[in-house]
């Protein structure tokens, strides 16, 4: 049967449509996200966002695109300085410890490594040298209190991608806004250098042509991207509170030094709230990664709970939802057991069901990452297989391996899938157990049986006896 290959399509922001991927005129596509402020342990709401952006990135690759994926570090801004300070640290020693805790979360949530992770502070030469330019072309000017602001009024699509007119805004244009993060309503001149404040900025600051000071947070990304990947970036991305100033803000200095487009699609991941509430500390539901994997949830549970809502859809995070996270991921885990125990039978042709659901992921995912539909034809695949095994009472070895094949192709997008074979991941004192326990039961010993069956009880596994051998299945909690 012939059908249509799948086309990937992404929803661009700016645009409001879903268009084709944009790449650098061959195959390669650059990519641009937003990284973490490093004055804390990321939360469960930023982690959505890296794990949407991975999503893509794999989604890209099981495309056939190539990637130029570039995630910069902020590592000098408001909240870098303030906490820095009041933790008695230098600036460096201070974003270290967090810049080191953002990699290890990415590692336990199988997040793939960008090209690239460029840091602000390794980039104040290039942010100088882009607000030289806009200055000098009197896009940016010193105000009276040292720093150097954008003046929105110099470009006129200012608002173009979160959708408001300059017009629209009362005052827009004739304030000046210091701070880094502010709402829309406020729209004004948003700050490039900001001029050194002993009080504020103890020992942080840079010498420039403007005075002694330090970036304001939107030129980073801008200087960075310029740097990393050139003038235009082919897709931008980041959490949706960052659309408005900040990515509006990027492009506005951007364009005004190339004259040229800066990025050709936007993506954004909407918000998590937690048991339907905002997150917050005063709430109580506030969640770092550690503070899951510290109630026992692994790295893969909890990227599969991030994954499994669009990333447009406003994600509810609760702790019953990681715990159905959990069996879902032991669905596929059930099912490769039965499959590795499973009689040798003639050939069942499960390639062909196997074929579809493959092309049903493909294509579901081209569909600006429709990962619910995606799943579907995954976990409509592990019913087949199941009920091909239930009905062939076995499975051929050339199915096992398709099957087997069928879920790594899936995983190389979703990276969570638990696949490893049981006997692997059983510590050598559980497989002794196991072997004792069966040597046991041979010889009708039946109390060395059922204190070996205890032992594995309390390590938290069940036992399951079939026709080709025992089985041990970790308890659900
Ligand atoms: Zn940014």
């Amino acid at each position: 049967m012939s059908r249509e290959k799948p086309v990937l399509k992404l929803y661009n922001t700016e645009t409001r449509r879903n268009e084709s991927v944009p790449t650098d005129g061959g195959n390669r596509v650059r990519m641009y996200a937003c990284g973490p402020t490093v004055y804390n342990y990321a939360h469960i709401g930023n982690l959505r966002t890296y794990i949407f952006e991975d999503l893509l990135r794999r989604t890209l690759l099981f495309y056939g695109y190539d990637i130029f994926h570039v995630m910069n570090i902020t590592d000098v801004d408001d909240k870098t300085i303030r906490e820095a300070k009041s933790a008695g640290l230098s600036l460096e020693a201070f974003t270290k410890k967090y810049t080191d805790a953002f990699f290890d979360d990415l590692h336990t949530l199988k997040v793939q490594k960008a090209e690239s992770y460029p840091s602000a502070v390794a980039h104040i030469p290039e942010m100088i040298a882009m607000i030289e330019k806009l200055v000098r072309e009197g896009i940016a000017y010193q105000g009276t209190d040292k720093s150097i602001y954008f003046s929105i009024r110099k470009f006129p699509s200012y608002g173009r991608l979160s959708h408001f007119c300059l017009e629209d805004l009362k005052e827009g244009g004739s304030q000046r806004l210091e701070s880094d993060e502010y709402e829309k309503e406020t729209a004004a001149d948003f700050v490039l250098w900001k001029a050194y404040d002993p009080t504020r900025d103890g020992e942080i600051y840079w010498e420039s042509p403007f005075g002694r000071g330090r970036p304001g947070w939107h030129i980073e990304c801008s200087a960075m991207a310029r740097k990393s990947i050139g003038e235009t970036v082919d897709i931008h991305c980041g959490g949706v509170d960052n659309m408005f100033p900040h990515h509006e803000n990027e492009i506005a200095q951007s364009e005004s030094c190339s004259g040229k487009k800066f990025v050709q699609l936007w993506m954004h991941a909407q918000h998590l709230i937690v048991d339907g509430k905002k997150m917050s500390k005063s709430l109580g539901n506030f969640y770092t990664l550690r503070d899951l994997t510290e109630k026992g949830f692994s790295g893969e549970e909890v990227r599969f709970l991030l994954l499994q809502t669009h990333y447009r859809t406003q994600l509810n995070f609760t702790l019953e939802g990681l715990f159905a996270a959990r069996k879902s991921l032991q669905r596929i885990r059930d099912c490769l057991d039965r499959i590795e125990h499973a009689a040798e039978t003639a050939e069942n042709h499960l390639h062909e069901v196997l074929e579809d659901a493959l092309y049903g992921w493909k294509k579901a995912l081209g569909d600006d990452l429709n990962i619910a539909e995606a799943l579907a034809a995954l976990f409509d695949a592990v019913r087949f297989v199941n009920s091909s095994i239930d009905t062939h009472q076995g499975i051929s070895s050339s199915d096992k391996k398709k099957v087997y094949a069928f879920f790594e192709q899936i995983d190389s997008v979703l990276a969570c899938l638990p696949l490893e074979k049981t006997e692997e991941t059983l510590s050598e004192d559980l497989q002794e157990a196991v072997r004792l326990r069966a040597q046991a039961r041979k010889d009708k010993n039946w109390s060395v049986a059922d204190a070996q069956r205890d032992y594995i009880h309390s390590c938290g596994y069940e036992i399951e006896d079939t026709p080709t051998g025992t089985v041990l299945k970790k308890k659900s909690k």
